[in-house]
């Protein structure tokens, strides 16, 4: 059966909860196949909106989850509900106490080397019996490229999460998913960083009402040029609710 998608700003955003995100994964881990998850926020979908190649990568995606409540609200301003937001940093922790009961191996690829591998330590002492295949940091040149695919295509996890900042993270996965021998990769953005401890999530009542973008704006101001896109994305995501109001009078 066809997934149930929302598009918001043309990107087909899953109508899934995270239970579902978690059970279509087991699937595909099932199946063998491999996948690329995006996991969308509000300043990725608008930059795909202004950035058709990038527009294109994404709808490539085999599942793209709601990364943020900015994504939620969206959904609802179109009619078009979405369950629940799906973020990546959750998805990535519930994934990791899945793989560790189902042993499954796991890769991380990206963060700086000290994080990478704090957050590796850290994740093997919550689940001492996860199977870690190996991991990298996300620092590595044009020519290494082939160097860290080879060695994740010889680790041959059932995940891989890849940190490499968006979009970055979906190119990579997009452009080499064949060779990475993984069932499915997942984009994760900056969750290394929370699973070492060194970035910290924003208080749950912050992220309850929809501020974790002002949490993560107050501990990192050099975000704000690129949170400029969320003001743009609010007014771009009412214009096209205001068109598709017109053209349901028509
Ligand atoms: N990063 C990386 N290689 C790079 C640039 C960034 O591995 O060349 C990592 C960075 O250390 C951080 C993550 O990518 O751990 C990006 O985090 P951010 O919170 O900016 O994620 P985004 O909001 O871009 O998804």
């Amino acid at each position: 059966m066809p997934m149930k998608t929302v598009s918001i700003l043309g990107i087909p955003v899953a109508c899934l909860t995270m239970q579902q995100v978690l059970a279509w994964v087991e699937k595909r881990i099932e199946a063998g196949k491999p996948a690329h998850i995006v996991t969308a926020n509000a300043e990725i979908i608008y930059r795909a909106s202004r950035k058709p190649e990038l527009g294109k990568l994404l709808r490539q995606a085999d599942l793209i989850t709601a990364d943020g409540s900015g994504v939620v609200w969206a959904g609802h301003k179109l009619n078009s509900p979405l369950p629940e937001r799906v973020t990546g940093v959750d998805l990535t922790q519930q994934l990791l106490a899945w793989a560790a009961e189902k042993s499954w191996r796991v890769y991380f690829l990206g963060a700086k080397p000290e994080v990478v591998e704090k957050a590796v330590l850290r994740t093997l002492s919550k689940h001492p019996q996860l199977q870690i295949s190996g991991y990298h940091h996300g620092y590595f040149a044009k020519q290494e490229i082939d160097q860290v695919v080879s060695n994740i295509h010889k680790a041959k996890p059932h995940l891989l999460f890849v940190a490499l900042g968006a979009p970055r993270q979906e190119y990579f996965i997009q452009e080499h998913l064949e060779q990475l021998a993984a069932s499915v990769a997942i984009g994760v953005g900056g969750t290394f960083d929370v699973l070492a401890g060194t970035a910290q999530r924003a208080p749950l009542w912050m992220q309850q009402r929809g501020l974790e973008w002002l949490y993560r704006l107050c501990r990192q101001p050099r975000r704000l040029g690129r949170m400029l896109a969320l003001p743009c994305f609010v007014g771009t995501v009412l214009r096209q609710r205001k068109a598709s109001q017109g053209l349901d009078k028509t």
